[in-house]
């Protein structure tokens, strides 16, 4: 298992790691199979979506601030507790097949950390499993 690390700017944030992903990849020598990314954090996540217009991760942290706006109206007292809600519905890991070499990513897919509670230096972990 390869890790690296992602320094956030901002207290929500949308990071595209796709190049980073990409690289620990292409240092196993898999041809075929399974790329494993999973960030090991309750305030943060991991998703697959649009990078070509920066305008879609805005709208959806966006609208992920609306969901679970930020304030002191929860039970959780640390005051983070609208980025745990974040991480939850978003997820820490995501899942991509690897064909001939590279991510069978979509023209216009992304691999996104996502940043709740910054900013923060974060860890990703990536697993590549041949198969
Ligand atoms: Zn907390």
């Amino acid at each position: 298992m390869e890790q690296f690390t992602v320094r956030t700017k901002n207290r929500t944030e949308f990071i595209d790691i796709t190049a980073e992903v990409g690289n620990v990849l292409r240092k196993t020598g898999i041809e075929n199979g399974v790329c494993y990314v999973y960030t090991p954090h309750t305030t943060a996540a991991i998703t697959i979506n649009e990078n070509a217009d920066p305008s879609v991760s805005h709208d959806i942290n966006t609208q992920l601030n609306s969901i679970a706006p930020f304030g002191n109206r929860y039970a959780h007292r640390e005051g983070n507790a609208d980025a745990h809600i974040k991480s939850t519905l978003v997820g820490c890991s995501e899942s991509v097949f690897v064909k001939n070499g590279t991510m069978a990513l979509g023209t216009w897919q992304g691999i996104f950390f996502c940043e709740f509670d910054g900013p923060r230096s974060r860890t990703v972990y990536v697993k590549v499993i041949a198969g």
